[in-house]
């Protein structure tokens, strides 16, 4: 749900795109988004483009062809970024799991001594699965052989921590669509001094004009030499919705979304549909309930957007009929909506013949009244 306030910021008169007002804006949003990556670095802008746009910039500046890259590889998007790796001419590696299962911190480090690749790409919150990659301890075991780090923050950013600083991530990029609460169409990318001073020395132009980051820094630093012309109206919208973060807290934000998890994963499993991941590897913003025996999940979720107007998401890949993809995020992470959610579903699944074990919508509430919440 795009935030009230960010439709309204969408109204402002368009300025040109070498406007000094345009580069004031653009400034307020590199301040916002270090702060909502958890980062220091100088080097954090916004692509024009979604979020596959931050993850075509990632491996097209940073991954060299005939590089090795690595992958760890357990959902819809790390396939992305592989195929994208193959495309800019790389070899890639790859470290598999089942979706719905994170790495193992210790064998993504064994993994990296192996193959010592030159860059490292995963997935923080990987949304076709649910599940929230912890990365201190994989970004660490990279750097010591020397590899860069990638990580796709397309969920996290804006919902839980992204914190790029403190897990040493060097490359991380996010859209505007999901956790930020705006319209899709631009993708935040936040770069280390370490991935900068890498690609200052590379001596390969990457195959990629549009998204050359050397290039993009003569646009939006120092020079403002025209590159191409930026989206000014989804500036505006970027710049309001973090601001709309900002004024709510960054730890706040988290602790809302995780309370709004945690009653609908509560509400869930009460009435009889298991999570596909286990506790401790949850997003907060992105909820995966199996979908019960014998229920065709396209019927459930077609009927529960007729009757309210709420549109989930079915699984897809090996995940396809098995699980229901949930996201709970931005203005509606909140107790009325997550109630109204379940209520809905209890119906939506009553319809096709699957009786709730007990009341979802109870079971969520009484979360809600738990006075760590209040
Ligand atoms: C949505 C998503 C993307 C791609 O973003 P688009 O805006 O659809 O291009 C990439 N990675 C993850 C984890 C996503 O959830």
């Amino acid at each position: 749900m795009v935030d009230p306030r960010v439709y309204q910021a969408m109204t402002k008169t368009v300025v040109s795109h070498l406007d000094p007002y345009f580069f004031q804006v653009v400034e307020d949003c590199r301040v916002l988004l270090r702060q909502a990556f958890g980062t220091t670095n100088e080097f954090t802008l916004a692509m024009s483009g979604t979020g596959s746009a931050g993850m075509q910039t990632a491996i097209a500046n940073f991954v060299e062809r005939g590089s090795k890259l690595a992958v760890l590889a357990n959902g819809f998007f790390c396939d992305r970024m592989t195929e994208m790796g193959k495309r800019q001419g790389a070899s890639v590696v790859r470290l598999e799991k089942p979706w719905g299962e994170a790495f193992d911190e210790d064998d993504v480090a064994s993994f990296l001594r192996r193959e010592r690749p030159r860059v490292l790409a995963f997935v923080q919150a990987e949304t076709s699965t649910g599940v929230y990659q912890n990365s201190k301890t994989i970004c660490a075991a990279a750097h010591e052989v020397g590899a860069l780090v990638i990580a796709d923050c397309v969920t996290s950013l804006g919902t839980m921590p992204v914190n790029v600083d403190e897990n040493g991530i060097d490359v991380a990029y996010s859209c505007t669509q999901k956790g930020l609460s705006c319209p899709p169409g631009l993708s935040p990318v936040t770069v280390s001094p370490r991935a900068m001073a890498w690609l200052k020395s590379r001596k390969t132009t990457p195959a990629d004009w549009y998204l050359d980051l050397k290039l993009l820094a003569d646009y939006y630093e120092g020079a403002h030499r025209y590159h191409h012309t930026a989206p000014i109206s989804l500036f505006y919208a970027m710049r309001e919705g973090l601001l709309c973060i900002h004024e709510e807290g960054l730890q706040n934000r988290w602790a809302r979304h995780k309370a709004a998890h945690e009653a609908f994963v509560a509400g869930i499993e009460a009435m009889g549909l298991p999570m596909l991941v286990s506790p401790g590897s949850r997003l907060t913003s992105l909820n995966t309930p199996r979908v019960p025996e014998g229920v065709d999940d396209l019927k459930v979720r077609k009927s529960l957007l007729a009757a309210t107007d709420m549109e989930i998401l079915g699984g897809f890949g090996p995940l396809a009929g098995k699980v229901f993809r949930v996201g709970i995020m931005g203005p509606l992470a909140t107790e009325e909506h997550v109630l109204a959610l379940l209520a809905g579903l209890e119906k939506a699944l009553a319809g096709e013949g699957f009786a709730p074990k007990a009341s979802g919508v109870d079971a969520a509430r009484e979360i809600y009244c738990a006075p760590r919440l209040r």
